[in-house]
């Protein structure tokens, strides 16, 4: 797999419908064949004219703007963004049962006081998106949670977090299932976190 331009879509690491009941078939893959894909041909068609960014990871694209030729660096951004931020939430979940680890409980007592207070925190963080965005779990440099939220296709790489966990709280996430009502989504989805991966970003 290529992390540079010509970028692919990656699949799932799982069934489409893996995730049911708490997240239906369809919605999983209408957003991760047409509304990723979207993203990918969009990110590609940008950067095709320009070789001197063939080479660059989605990383690289995200925290070098300035690097990117102005007609197309919104284009650029946006999308790659977008590509990052919807890979970063299809691996966090998973139909396995996974639990944090002792480490990562550790540090959300530090953080939130308790896990319910991290949860509660999450929630309000998800519920509290005005619009199009996401809500992380992000550790710092040294290595404090936070949880954030990001508008649009923004990323956490940005602020100088490191992503650990990511809820996309765009309508196409869940409206298909959930209608309007994204708390219930949020509630559903918690039961579909792979803590696996949590655990090991965590420690990386
Ligand atoms: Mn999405």
């Amino acid at each position: 797999m290529n992390d540079h331009y010509k970028f692919e879509n990656t699949p799932l690491p799982y069934a489409y419908d893996a995730l049911e009941p708490y997240i239906d078939e369809k919605t999983m893959y209408l957003h991760h064949d047409k509304h990723l894909q979207s993203y990918v041909d969009n990110l590609n068609e940008a950067l095709k004219p320009y070789p001197k960014l063939h080479n660059m990871s989605l990383t690289q694209l995200i925290l070098n703007p300035r690097l990117i030729p102005v007609p197309v660096r919104t284009k650029v951004i946006n999308n790659a963004g977008g590509v990052y931020n919807h890979r970063f939430f299809f691996d966090g979940m998973t139909n396995l049962k996974t639990e944090p680890s002792k480490k990562l409980l550790g540090a959300i007592d530090a953080a939130f006081g308790s896990f319910r207070g991290f949860q509660d925190e999450f929630i309000n963080a998800a519920m509290s998106v005005f619009g199009s965005g996401y809500a992380w779990l992000t550790k710092n440099t040294n290595g404090m949670l936070k949880i954030i939220t990001t508008a649009n296709q923004n990323t956490p790489l940005t602020k100088n977090l490191i992503p650990l966990l990511t809820i996309d709280v765009w309508e196409h996430a869940y409206y298909l299932k959930h209608y309007n009502k994204r708390l219930d989504y949020i509630v559903d989805w918690s039961n579909v976190i792979n803590w696996d991966v949590v655990n090991s970003l965590y420690v990386k």
